[in-house]
């Protein structure tokens, strides 16, 4: 199931970052901040334990995070999440898969991989700030599914509904959270009205 985050606070930051003028200082700041709220809303159902805590008045107890937790960037544009999924997450493992775009085709060609196996009980948190034709996003999840990952979460930020369509015809089982949802894709398999190449918006390699 997608989730669309609808929300004052992100959509103000959704037209900075699709804005051409933003520049990549600013475009990285808002991708951050975005990825934050996305979290935010994505891990509401993390396990948590109790844990007795003393504060300065009395005895009590909370209650702490007590799932073993994998972000997993699609390289390169998911680096441009990462900082903000472990400012939220300081204690979580990251893996990192690598995948280009072939531009004729739109077909990910997997390049690289570096994901600690699973044991098992570990959520994996993929996160890729475009999901166009969710083809990279669609193999990420087949690729941490063959590693024995069974809990898996997908976080982005703008999303096209042929991508949409194509990841939930794959993975129905896997939750994916975005900041927009957009009208559709271009002949160059860009979304409309999207944002342009997040990796160069990032890096600023335009
Ligand atoms: N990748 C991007 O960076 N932008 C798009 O619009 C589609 C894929």
């Amino acid at each position: 199931m997608t989730t669309v985050l609808h929300h004052p606070l992100v959509d103000h930051r959704m037209s900075y970052m699709r804005d051409i003028a933003t520049k990549p200082k600013l475009f990285r700041e808002l991708v951050s901040e975005v990825t934050t709220f996305l979290a935010y809303e994505a891990l509401r159902g993390l396990t948590t334990a109790e844990v007795p805590i003393e504060t300065p008045v009395a005895r009590t107890t909370g209650r702490r995070v007590s799932e073993d937790i994998v972000i997993v960037p699609i390289l390169r544009a998911g680096m441009g999440m990462l900082d903000a999924m472990l400012r939220v997450l300081p204690y979580a493992k990251v893996g990192v898969l690598g995948m280009q775009r072939n531009e004729e085709t739109a077909e990910p060609v997997p390049y690289y991989a570096k994901v600690p196996p699973a044991k098992g009980a570990e959520v994996a948190i993929v996160i890729d700030p475009m999901f166009a034709t969710g083809g990279s996003a669609v193999d990420a999840v087949s690729q941490l599914k063959s590693l024995g990952y069974r809990k898996i979460t997908f976080l982005n930020l703008v999303s096209a509904p042929e991508g949409v369509e194509n990841f939930e015809k794959h993975h129905p089982d896997v939750p994916v959270y975005t900041a927009a949802l957009d009208e559709r894709l271009n002949e160059h398999f860009y979304i409309v009205p999207g944002l342009g190449d997040a990796g160069d918006r990032i890096f600023g390699t335009l």
